[in-house]
């Protein structure tokens, strides 16, 4: 793949701090006073350099709140007449991008629902064309890593090289406790191919429930990310888009106290990036394992209803010979150790006999 990509450090857009870039702020602007007021708490944690507030808001149905508008931009000029943050926004529109430019807003970042639609995005890079003004740009809903990078390179051609990408997570198939699945290796996999990208984590819409925001945070910071945006909100309780993931200002400090802040400095770079990078695509692995294992053993816990039923043994020789030759072939072509997958089935099949006999003597009356 030919990436041919121009960006600035985010040293040049970014106020300078020994942490990653904090951004905090609503989901939505409501009213002048709430966004007034969630600033003004936020500004309280010196950590905190950005304020994010969405103005238009792309939301799943119609009939929910879309977004003050255009009128919301005078709230945050007053946050910037008021605090020391820098203010942020979403673009969707090229309308958009000038409404913001003009109305001095320092950061645009261009949403996930935004980001899947090549044209929209093209008609935001045409907007952007001849302006210096730091772009974010989410992932696609879709873990389409492409698409993804399509989109920062049609900002970036646009001449926009202070540039940074949000990971938000993507749309879950079922099933999944993040509102937003964060697939790890998709922004991992976007560093080793863009080196020079900073990428941010947006661990609110990952999480899409207050108390996974801590979790994710921490662990995007120890894949290094950039930055975080966390949705603050003066009353998250009664705000009107995304109540259930927005933390109040005293609970952003909490979080920021709660996460540990490890050095990414080391002797060897490279070394520390790597070693970060694969131990968080093992923990997604091994979580994936461990769902994996679960949904096995509801299968056997059919399978016992299923023999209970009909009264058949539990054990059955045969079957269970066939499964192990059958798995250690697998094993044997992907080069595992015979012995080390026989020792795992081995528990693998205790624990379901354990199981099943459980489910057996629960059904004698
Ligand atoms: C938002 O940041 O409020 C938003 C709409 O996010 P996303 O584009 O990630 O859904
Ligand atoms: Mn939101």
């Amino acid at each position: 793949m030919n990436l041919d990509f121009t960006i600035e450090p985010m040293s040049a857009w970014a106020p300078q701090s020994d942490l990653p870039l904090l951004i905090a702020g609503p989901c939505s602007a409501e009213s002048e006073e709430q966004v007034l007021e969630t600033a003004r708490l936020i500004e309280k944690d010196h950590r905190a350099m950005v304020y994010r507030a969405g103005l238009w808001k792309p939301r799943t149905r119609p009939g929910t709140f879309e977004g003050v508008g255009y009128k919301g931009l005078a709230w945050l000029q007053k946050v910037k007449e008021n605090t020391r943050l820098l203010t942020a926004t979403e673009v969707a529109r090229g309308e958009h991008v000038k409404l913001a430019i003009d109305a001095g807003v320092d950061i645009l970042w261009i949403g996930a629902r935004t980001t899947v639609n090549p044209f929209s995005v093209q008609e935001i890079a045409d907007a952007l064309r001849g302006h210096d003004v730091p772009v974010l740009v989410k992932n696609p809903i879709n873990p389409d890593l492409q698409l993804w990078i399509g989109a920062l390179e049609r900002i970036n051609q646009a001449g926009i090289t202070k540039l940074a990408a949000i990971h938000r997570g993507f749309s879950p198939v079922s099933g999944s406790k993040y509102r937003n699945d964060p697939v790890w290796k998709l922004p991992i996999e976007l560093k080793r191919l863009i080196p020079e990208l900073p990428v941010i984590c947006d661990p609110s819409h990952i999480g899409g429930a207050r108390d996974l925001i801590e979790p994710i945070g921490q662990k995007a910071f120890d894949l290094q990310m950039a930055g975080l945006m966390i949705e603050t909100h003066v009353n998250p309780e009664v705000a009107l888009s995304d109540a259930k993931q927005q933390v109040t200002p005293a609970r952003l400090t909490g979080i920021l106290d709660e996460i540990v802040w490890r050095h990414a400095e080391a002797a060897n770079k490279e070394f520390a990036h790597g070693l970060e990078s694969l131990r968080g695509e093992i923990d997604e692995l091994d979580s994936q394992l461990i769902d994996v294992l679960a949904a096995r053993m509801n299968l056997v816990d059919e399978i016992a209803e299923l023999k209970k039923r009909n009264d058949v043994t539990i054990l059955q020789v045969s079957r269970y010979q066939e499964m192990l030759e059958n798995r250690l072939q697998r094993a044997a072509q992907k080069g595992m150790s015979p012995e080390f997958i026989k020792l795992i089935f081995e528990q693998i099949h205790q624990n379901s006999i354990k199981r099943q006999e459980h489910i057996m003597n629960a059904a004698k009356v």
